[in-house]
């Protein structure tokens, strides 16, 4: 996420790293790159100017700071003023009401339908009532696409496809939710690829007879200032509550999550990280701030583990470690939950100077197949008791796996020096403790 600038910006530090003192002088030079690095991030030039000069002024005002190192003391600067630029505090998200009633706009192709599964997906595995309602009335795939959504997270879709009018729709939707006790309805309308008229007077009216507890504008980052320019023109006409921003996956400059909090004045609510049903999250500014500046953020990615692992494989786990039978088996299924986190580069993002060192690598769920394969072209037996793999298995693996006999020995030797640590950490008594603390 956002290699590009978190690169451009650390090279902006370096030229305050090893200086004893902030002068004047040396903060101008890197503010300057600092500004830079934001406007080729496709950061709004007005909000990158400003941002800048408000670090400007902080780091010649802390100048006492003596104790402090410059370049740590500018990035605590820039670090607190771009979470100020998406919000500073997480924002609320209310589904009050009965039922709430979430109105999702935005232009076609923004991500809407598959944030309206996501969403679904969440407020479900919170034990939340949701029933999702299709009211894109011109595309009748849009329909279908919501259906296989809500069939793959397990919510019900309300569609009438043979009728072209939204409202009626969304009114009938409501009253089944209401009959059926489903507590939050999510509505997802129709988009156009640019910005419309008609569409604008048709998301208007359904926003003024809805009433919606909560209206978000899903916007594609991938569009950069496109994307802060249509938030605009969607706020004037829907006073909307909040953004969501989508594809943050991909290969976004970052420009919008940067700026459309300050152009628009509406706080980011989502961010959505890949086409998965669970890459959904909530928005937290100074979590995505320490993202950018390749400071990791731990916080996510222990929720994320927490949410994610299950608690009792988890002390089943631990107990096979304690006991030196740690297998195959279990490497396998602690592979599954990992890649149920999310986008794998995203999570080793997420880690401390992880960022940096991820740059240019290409690694995502894909990376693992050929250890799945490999390990699943063994008997139960081996899998259960590794030891029982000699050449002539090894040679049976890689055929079955198609892998070759080399990948099949690196996998036997990682597999072996992991078990090998955990040994040591069961003896030295440490990891035990360590390992009751979870379990
Ligand atoms: P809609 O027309 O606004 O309803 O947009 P869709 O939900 O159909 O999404 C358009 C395309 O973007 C689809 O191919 C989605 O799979 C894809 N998409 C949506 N959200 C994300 C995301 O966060 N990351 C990525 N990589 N793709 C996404």
């Amino acid at each position: 996420m956002f290699d590009n600038l978190s690169g451009k910006l650390d090279q902006a530090f370096k030229t305050l790293k090893g200086q004893g003192t902030i002068t004047e002088i040396n903060v101008a030079a890197t503010v300057k790159e600092i500004r830079r690095a934001l406007i080729s991030a496709d950061v709004n030039f007005k909000v990158a100017k400003d941002v800048t000069d408000r670090i400007k002024e902080q780091a010649l005002g802390r100048d006492v700071l003596i104790s402090v190192k410059p370049g740590q003391l500018l990035v605590k600067i820039v670090n607190e003023e771009l979470t100020k630029m998406m919000g500073g505090e997480k924002a609320d998200f209310n589904t009050k009401g009965d039922p709430a009633v979430i109105l999702i706009s935005g232009l076609q192709g923004s991500g809407k339908t598959t944030f309206s599964g996501k969403l679904a997906n969440m407020l479900k595995k919170q034990g939340r009532q949701v029933l999702l309602t299709a009211c894109d009335i011109y595309r009748p795939a849009a329909i279908d696409q919501l259906k296989v959504l809500g069939e793959q997270v397990g919510v019900e879709v309300y569609a009438e496809p043979e009728n072209k009018n939204a409202l009626e729709i969304a009114n009938n939707a409501i009253k089944h939710a209401k009959a059926t006790g489903k507590k939050i309805v999510i509505v997802d309308t129709a988009g156009r690829l640019a910005v419309d008229e008609q569409m604008m007077n048709e998301i208007e009216e359904l926003k003024r007879a809805l009433n919606p507890t909560e209206t978000l504008f899903v916007v594609d980052s991938m569009t950069g200032q496109d994307a802060v320019n249509t938030a605009k023109t969607f706020n004037e006409r829907l006073d909307f509550d909040g953004v969501v921003l989508t594809k943050l996956d991909g290969d976004t400059r970052g420009g919008a999550a940067l700026s459309i909090r300050t152009v628009v004045e509406k706080p980011i609510k989502f961010m959505s990280t890949g086409e998965k049903m669970d890459a959904i999250d909530l928005f937290y500014p100074d979590r995505m701030a320490s993202r950018i500046l390749g400071m990791g953020d731990v916080v996510s990615l222990v929720e994320k583990a927490q949410e994610n692992f299950d608690e009792e494989e988890t002390r089943k786990l631990n107990k096979k470690i304690r006991q030196n039978k740690f297998d195959f088996e279990d490497f396998l299924s602690q592979l599954e939950q990992i890649k149920k986190m999310g986008n794998i580069k995203d999570l080793l993002g997420m880690i401390p100077g992880m960022g940096k060192a991820m740059k240019g690598l290409d690694i995502d769920d894909d990376s693992f197949k050929p250890i799945e394969a490999i390990i699943k072209s063994m008997t139960k037996a081996e899998r259960a008791n590794p030891d029982l793999i000699d050449g002539s298995r090894k040679k049976r693996i890689a055929s079955g796996s198609g892998r070759t006999i080399q990948e099949v020995n690196n996998l036997m030797k990682q597999f072996g020096d992991m078990r090998k640590m955990m040994k040591t950490m069961n003896k030295m008594g440490g990891g035990k403790r360590a390992l009751a603390n979870l379990g």
